[in-house]
């Protein structure tokens, strides 16, 4: 590497950082996402025009097939199915992990790594953890991609001694690094990839659909980990600093959602310890009580002669697109001298940052949108908590019922509001598949409908 290049990669790496910082708050997003594509596409110019490449050709033919299908993908893709995307592309970080590795562990010359049969044991080791990590981060994350596309079920798949298996693969998997590190066997390598590829599944199948987002932010820490594993590999600068940056952000989101959550990191790593209540909870019926039901009608009536709402966007608000509708409705009853604010959990919607994200899009202001533990104390003095397409975020049965998958995750309150309005099209359960007690309260009025068309509804009323 030339000083020039180096120089360079270094200027990418800070932008990176700052690219980070930006994307943590809604103001400075954007420019977060700015910085982030400049210092990528710094990275990628330097390293293909770095002398020792061997055929621009491939290098184009690649980057342009890969680069058409990542813009198909990004104009098509839904807003809804982000999770699944992300969870995809993880699982292409994990793979190109192993390829790297591959390559290296067959070609050593061409990589100054030592001669096939003698490789230097730093470089196995750094090879041996990237491709392990890689291995894993592939098969889990396509198996979190298929349980968040419905290709595979959301519960929980376990079977006796699962846990011991998994403990006795991944003492195995050590046993094998070691003895690869020792004697550079090509057989010691492919079983390395092999137990790798199958603890990927084995770690991620028994894991329910409420730990999910951990889930995914989690692979999305491992690829980052075995990213940095290849970069030193190839001894570019760039990709582990770049690795570490994925790797750690990653970890702390996932340690933010598991608190989030109230769910243990070690559990999620390991898998399925403690989703053991998931598949029995889920399957509850709800019987044949009743429910008050209401109108668009009643629901204008009710806010606009309430002195407060607070607004409970979920999923279905991101499916319905209604947050543009729910902007207008929040614009008019603060025009009446009414005080409505936005309250969002850390797992609304299927995505951290989902309900931010659709609410920035639609220009709610950042000062009316508050975090759980800023605004859960105020659903007490507050007359009018509307809920629109949020369902587990509200349940509480996580506070009540232990043996329910959600148990232990702090809630939004809601129920402590005066009167409690539900916008959604059934009785149906959200996304960890439990019942809703709050349906049946007496201070609820659940208004049934798309989220888009209640909205719609609802400022029409407010105008007659
Ligand atoms: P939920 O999935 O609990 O509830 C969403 C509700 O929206 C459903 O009950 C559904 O009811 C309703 N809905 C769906 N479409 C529409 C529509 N068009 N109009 C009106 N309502 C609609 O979502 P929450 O946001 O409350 O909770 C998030 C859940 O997702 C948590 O369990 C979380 O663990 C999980 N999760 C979160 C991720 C994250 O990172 N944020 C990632 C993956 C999972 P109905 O069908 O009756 O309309």
């Amino acid at each position: 590497m030339t000083p020039v290049s180096e120089i360079l990669y270094l200027i990418a790496a800070v932008l990176f950082i700052l690219s980070i910082k930006g994307l943590a708050h809604p103001k400075s997003a954007r420019r977060g996402n700015i910085l982030g594509a400049a210092g990528m596409m710094l990275a990628v110019l330097v390293t293909v025009f770095k002398p020792n490449v061997l055929s621009y050709s491939a290098i184009f033919t690649a980057m342009a097939i890969g680069g058409g299908i990542g813009a198909f993908i990004a104009l098509k893709i839904k807003m809804t199915a982000l999770p699944q995307l992300v969870a995809g592309f993880h699982s292409l970080v994990g793979l190109a992990a192993v390829f790297v590795a591959a390559a290296a562990f067959s070609s050593p010359t061409a990589y100054g790594i030592g001669i096939p049969g003698n490789i230097h044991v730093g470089s196995l080791i750094e090879m041996s953890l990237g491709t392990a990590i890689g291995a894993v981060t592939f098969t889990g994350s396509l198996v979190a991609f298929g349980k968040l596309q419905g290709l595979i079920g959301g519960k929980p798949l376990r079977f006796q001694g699962q846990h011991i298996l998994n403990l006795v693969l991944g003492i195995f998997l050590v046993g094998l690094i070691l003895w690869l590190c020792e004697s550079s066997s090509p057989v010691a390598f492919w079983l390395i990839n092999i137990l790798a590829l199958s603890l990927g599944i084995l770690l991620i199948l028994p894991i329910g659909g409420a730990d999910m987002p951990v889930v995914v932010s989690m692979l999305n820490s491992y690829s980052g980990w075995a990213a940095c594993g290849i970069g030193f590999t190839l001894e570019n600068n760039l990709l582990v600093v770049t690795g570490a940056l994925v790797g750690s952000s990653g970890a702390i989101l996932s340690y933010i959602m598991c608190k989030g959550m109230n769910r243990s990191l070690l559990n999620v790593i390991f898998g399925g310890f403690g989703a053991e209540a998931t598949a029995d909870a889920a399957d509850k019926d709800t019987g044949d009580r009743n429910v008050r039901t209401g109108s668009a009608d009643d629901a204008a009536f009710l806010m606009q002669n309430a002195s407060s709402v607070i607004i409970v966007p979920g999923y279905g608000m991101a499916v319905a697109q209604s947050q543009h509708a729910l902007r207008e409705m929040s614009d008019m009853l603060k025009n009446r001298g009414i005080k409505v604010r936005y309250a969002i959990h850390p797992v609304a919607g299927r995505m951290p940052g989902h309900m931010n994200v659709l609410l920035a899009e639609a220009n709610v202001p950042y000062d009316d949108v508050l975090e759980l533990d800023e605004i859960n104390r105020d659903f007490s003095q507050t007359d009018v908590a509307f809920v629109i397409g949020a369902n587990d975020i509200t349940n509480p049965a996580a506070k009540t019922d232990t043996s329910s998958p959600i148990y232990g995750m702090p809630i939004l309150e809601v129920e402590n509001a005066k009167t409690v309005l539900f916008v959604k099209r059934s009785m149906a359960a959200g996304y960890a598949g439990v019942d809703n007690e709050l349906f049946f309260r007496p201070n609820t009025m659940m208004l049934f409908g798309d989220a888009k068309k209640m909205v719609e509804d609802i400022l029409k009323a407010m105008e007659d």
